[in-house]
């Protein structure tokens, strides 16, 4: 990398600036408010030291640049030159000059040239490679108040660049939510994140740099990668349309449902009905939420505090998939498992146990006695071995009396 530094008068880089790129894609979209920028060219005004800018030449005849670091700064200028903003009304004068309220054609003569040959120091990056730039730009940017997944789209390695792919995978145009700040880079983040570790897991920001750091040789083609895709190929197919239902905070919920129901269960049974499944529970939440305390379902009064606060932590994940898995087997309880499986799944054997209340339902050794969640055996109504399938609705409670004595009769 060559470096290159010089001071650049302030009118020479606004006489440029169709020549620089104030938005190459690890930047981000400007934020600053009208009074940093008036403190800036205030600050320039009365000759304070402005920190140093960085750019990266990306082309010659003309040059053309790409900004590492200082875009906030160099729009602002930009825009003052204009004229699109003023200073402010109580701006004190200097050296006798009075400069409230001006626009940069109203400074006096003596402020205004002073600010035309204003020297601003420009870093010019030569012969860099973009991991070197996204490098220097991640340095640059510590200790602002850069958001984490800014931060990360700026470091290298294969997993930025696999999670900003995805990011645009066609699923991302139906959500209800915006990709300002990256929150699309953000949840496909979180989704590797769930992934990797094969379920519920933490998916803070720490764990999701952690993430990025061990996977820079990730690979997208990995089982993993797949099992992305499967997933959000599945959302993007039940989803034909843009669903406001679809928020911030239960699109990870559910991904895990759905790489949860892809690993147990025959998801084509589901397919027809997820999007309806997903609207009425959404619906029902919204009813619920209408409720006052005492008269609403504790477990939606549980579920809302669930995405209220600390939504990216392991228990809070786990909790949500199982209580929208167990909403979704209530409403769909022929949904069977994969492989003609004997063993009931545990969200299956909760729904059936709520749903019986605890209480055996075979009666032959007992007159229907309640039992507990450590106590009770999960029994096929039709029997596995006489082609019974193991689906909520062809589960009951029983107790371990009825259970041995029911299986004897069968054989
Ligand atoms: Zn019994």
């Amino acid at each position: 990398m060559k470096i290159n530094k010089k001071p650049w008068p302030l009118k020479t880089i606004y006489g440029i600036r169709n020549r620089i790129d104030t938005n190459p894609d690890f930047q981000r979209p400007a934020v600053w408010s009208r009074s940093q920028k008036q403190l800036l060219i205030d600050s320039i005004l009365r000759d304070y030291d402005v920190p140093k800018l960085y750019w990266r030449k990306t082309g010659s005849k003309p040059d053309t640049y790409d900004v590492v670091d200082g875009q906030q700064r160099l729009r602002a200028i930009w825009e003052f030159f204009d004229g699109s903003y003023r200073l402010p009304k109580n701006a004190d004068s200097i050296d006798g000059f009075e400069i409230a309220s001006c626009k940069y054609d109203e400074l006096p003569d003596d402020l205004r040239i002073g600010l035309d040959i204003y020297p601003l120091d420009i870093i010019i990056l030569e012969e860099t490679d973009e991991d070197e730039v996204r490098e220097m730009f991640l340095r640059l940017q510590n200790g602002t108040t850069l958001k984490a997944q800014e931060k990360r789209n700026a470091f290298p390695g294969k997993m930025r660049d696999f999670v900003r792919n995805l990011s645009e995978h066609s699923f991302f145009s139906k959500v209800g939510f915006s990709n300002a700040r990256y929150t699309h880079d953000l949840v496909v983040a979180q989704m590797a994140c769930l992934e990797l570790a094969g379920g519920p897991t933490n998916a803070k920001n720490n764990d999701l740099n952690k993430m990025y750091e061990n996977n820079k040789e990730f690979d997208d083609k990995s089982s993993e990668a797949r099992a992305i895709n499967r997933v959000l190929n599945f959302l993007n197919e039940v989803f034909p349309e843009k669903t406001p239902e679809l928020e911030r905070f239960n699109v990870i919920s559910l991904y895990c449902v759905v790489a949860e129901l892809m690993k147990q269960y025959v998801i084509d049974e589901i397919k027809p009905h997820f999007q309806n499944w997903v609207i009425n529970f959404e619906q029902e939440r919204y009813s619920q939420e209408a409720k006052s305390e005492d008269e609403a379902d504790p477990e939606w009064v549980a579920y809302k505090e669930k995405i209220s606060h600390s939504t990216d932590a392991s228990d809070s994940i786990r909790w949500r998939m199982e209580f929208m898995l167990r909403n979704l087997l209530e409403k769909y309880p022929n949904l069977s498992l994969k492989d003609n499986q004997r063993e009931f799944a545990h969200v299956q054997k909760l729904v059936i146990f709520r749903r019986d209340k605890g209480i055996c339902k075979l009666g032959i050794k007992c007159d229907g006695i309640k039992l507990t969640w450590d106590d009770w055996h999960c029994d096929h109504n039709i029997p596995w071995s006489k082609g019974g399938k193991t689906t909520v609705e062809n589960g009951q409670v029983s107790c371990a009396a009825c259970n041995l004595s029911k299986n004897n009769i069968i054989i």
